[in-house]
Parts: C-alpha cells; structure tokens; sequence
C-alpha cells in the first residue's frame, strides 16, 4: 500500500523554514515554500513558489494539495494566510500572528493575560512622544510598532538630547516607547502544542544579544531558579490556551531583580531554540511539525549543556570549526554580508566544565576570523 505522503506547505523559505524541513524527512513529510525572494536557504531542499504574496493565483498553486501550511517568519501579510486559509488548515493561528505583527497588541495581549511587561506607551506624533517620555522616564527604547526584527526599527534615548534624533530616525509609521530596562538577563521560553491539547515546554534559555542580534544561546541557563523556570511555564501555557495555539511559540523576557518581564514573542520557530536539535530529545523544528500535523509531541528534556552561537556576518574557517569536539555546524548557505545570520554553531557536553573548554575553542576560532567586526560581539 502506498502510504499518503503529508506535504507541507512553509511561508518563508530562509534557514527557519530549512531546518524544519530537515527535521521533517525523517518522518516521511515533504515540503513545498513559499517566498518572494530570489534566493533562499530552504531553495535546494524543496520545491518553491518564488512570487508575491499578493499574487492569488500563485497562493492557490502553492496551496494545492497541502496537508497544512505554517510559516517561518513573522512579516507575512495576513492576507495572504487568510487567501489560503479556506482550503487549507494553517497553524499557527492568525490571531497569534496579528497580534505578534504588532508589538503594541503584543504587549496588550501579555498585559491581558497578567504577564508582566516594561512600562510603554503608543506614540503617533512628537508630542505624544514628548508626553510618554514624561510618563516612561528616561532611557527608553523607541521602536517601531511593526516589521521591527534583530534590532532594526529601534532607537534607545539615553537622555532629553537624544528625542530628535529618535524621532528622526522612525517618524511617519505607528511607534511605540518602552522603558529601557537595565536586566540582569535575558531568557526565552519556547512552548509548543498540538490540536488536541498536549502542551511541552523546553527549558528557559539564556540569551545574549548584541547590537539587537541573538549571539549566544544556553542551557541550561545560569541565572534561572526553579520558581522563574515555572512562573515562565505559566505564562507560556496562559498563551498557549488564550490564542488557541497549535505550533512552537517563543517568549522572550528580560529578567530583572529576579522578575520576568514579557518582551515580545513569536509565533514560529526561534532562533534561540537551535540548540534544541542537538540539545534536546526532540528539537523544536521536528516538534512544530508534530503540532500542526496533530501528532504526539516528543519529548523537550535535555541531552546534555548546550550552548548556541550565531554566525553573523563574516562565515569562519569551516575546518578549525570542525576540528572542536562537540560542536555541531550548521551553514545556511547564504552570502555574507553585514549583520546577516549566516549559519550557527552548538556546542554541546555533558558537564560544565567541558562545555566551557569547548566554548573557548569556538570563540578562539569565530574571534578570530571576525576581529573587528563588531556586528558579531563576540565577548
Ligand atoms: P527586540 O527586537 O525587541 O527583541 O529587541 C532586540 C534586543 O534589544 C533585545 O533582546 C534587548 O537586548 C534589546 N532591547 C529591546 N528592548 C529593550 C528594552 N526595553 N530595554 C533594554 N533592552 C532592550
């Protein structure tokens, strides 16, 4: 017997929507993207619609035949997932996206649902800018309510000087101002459910982030208590079950004076959930799929000390990174340019003091072939 093979359909075809391919030929899935872009990291492994996302009949060719489609990136016009939502499931749930498309309802959504978040407030105009800057205090991050990613469409203001060329630099679309908050940390819940209810969470991950961009990811995280790990869960499930959600969701938190407070999240797949392919029983790619097909979710529990590093930029000298023991290279195939993700590498051990050995090999090798480039802030 000819056993049906589920094909999913992916919107977004960059190194996200490769990974979950990878992650999905073992279990006999097939993909089909979805993306406007000439060039793109999921290209070699699947076929792919190359059009734009307001061409109808280019979403209905896409949408032949699929099991269900999902998405990998956050800056999809809804309309394009509702053209084809008709024929076809789509998960996550568009509600999730809208409200993650927008980090004013984002915030809304957290403040709903009692997740703590950093005071902010919208801003339309200079003065209104003038009145939250009285309101928030200063520092503060100005940022863009939309399209806003790795740091892009945000703007700190450090003191009353710094408001004109704030507003200069992101006046004439919907802006939002947060408090700027001086956190001890930053960690990352990644939660996933299925249709039927089964909810997994992975463990908090600790990230570091530089110039906007995710540099390191680890876990288990150092700065993270039991009670934190928990009031984290909490808050994913409260999410979870509010929008319904089938797929893998990241929150991001700033941790200050031991408290989470809510950043923003993501409905899809995350960067600081790469290590969990290594790292995990079951990574994040593989569970996504398994959610949105309705399947058991695998197991989230550890294998080992992990640590993920970005390759941002510049790509290092494949060979010396090969030669760490324990690290494990994953290359997106794409041209370097500056402040591009362009591959990552996780370390992984099964004891600390190993890791860290094996951290320090990669740093040599990635400070190496990066020196000044800041873009990277390998510390
Ligand atoms: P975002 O695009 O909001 O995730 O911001 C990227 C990074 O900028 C965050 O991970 C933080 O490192 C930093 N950042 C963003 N908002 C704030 C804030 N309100 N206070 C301090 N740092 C921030």
């Amino acid at each position: 017997m000819v056993r049906d093979v589920p094909l999913i359909g992916v919107f977004g075809a960059g190194q996200l929507g490769r990974m979950l391919a990878l992650a999905g030929y073992p279990l006999g899935l097939q993909f089909r993207f979805f993306d406007p872009a000439p060039e793109s990291p999921a290209e070699p492994l699947a076929e792919r619609v190359c059009a734009s996302f307001s061409d109808e009949a280019a979403l209905q060719r896409f949408a032949a035949g699929l099991r269900v489609a999902t998405f990998e990136f956050e800056n999809i016009p809804l309309h394009a997932l509702e053209h084809i939502s008709s024929a076809v499931p789509v998960s996550p749930p568009l509600r999730a996206l809208a409200i993650g498309q927008d980090r004013w309802e984002e915030k809304r959504c957290f403040q709903s649902l009692g997740i703590p978040v950093p005071a902010y407030a919208p801003v339309n105009s200079r003065s209104e800018l003038e009145e939250a800057v009285d309101r928030i205090g200063l520092p503060a991050v100005l940022k863009t309510r939309r399209m806003g990613y790795d740091g892009k469409g945000q703007a700190t203001i450090q003191d009353e000087r710094g408001l004109d060329s704030a507003w200069r630099a992101l006046e004439g679309q919907p802006l939002l101002l947060e408090r700027f908050v001086p956190f001890d940390a930053e960690v990352s819940m990644l939660a996933v459910r299925n249709p039927s209810g089964a909810t997994s969470f992975y463990p908090l991950v600790e990230n570091v982030h530089g110039d906007g961009i995710l540099l390191t990811s680890r876990v288990p995280a150092t700065c993270v208590s039991p009670e934190l790990e928990e009031q984290a869960r909490r808050y994913a499930l409260a999410l979870l079950l509010a929008l319904d959600y089938v797929g893998v969701l990241a929150i991001e938190f700033f941790v200050e004076h031991g408290v989470l407070l809510a950043n923003e999240m993501a409905p899809r797949v995350h960067n600081s959930g790469h290590w969990t392919i290594e790292g995990a029983e079951t990574s994040q790619f593989e569970n996504h799929l398994r959610a949105i097909l309705n399947w058991p979710l695998g197991s989230t529990g550890l294998r080992g000390m992990s640590v993920m590093f970005n390759i941002t930029s510049v790509l290092p000298d494949l060979e010396r990174l090969l030669r760490i023991p324990g690290a494990h290279v994953h290359l997106y195939g794409k041209a370097p340019k500056p402040r591009r993700k362009l591959g990552h590498v996780t370390i992984t051990a099964d004891d600390q003091e190993t890791l860290h050995q094996r951290e320090l090999e990669l740093r040599a090798v990635l400070h190496g072939q990066a020196a000044g480039d800041s873009a990277l802030g390998i510390r």
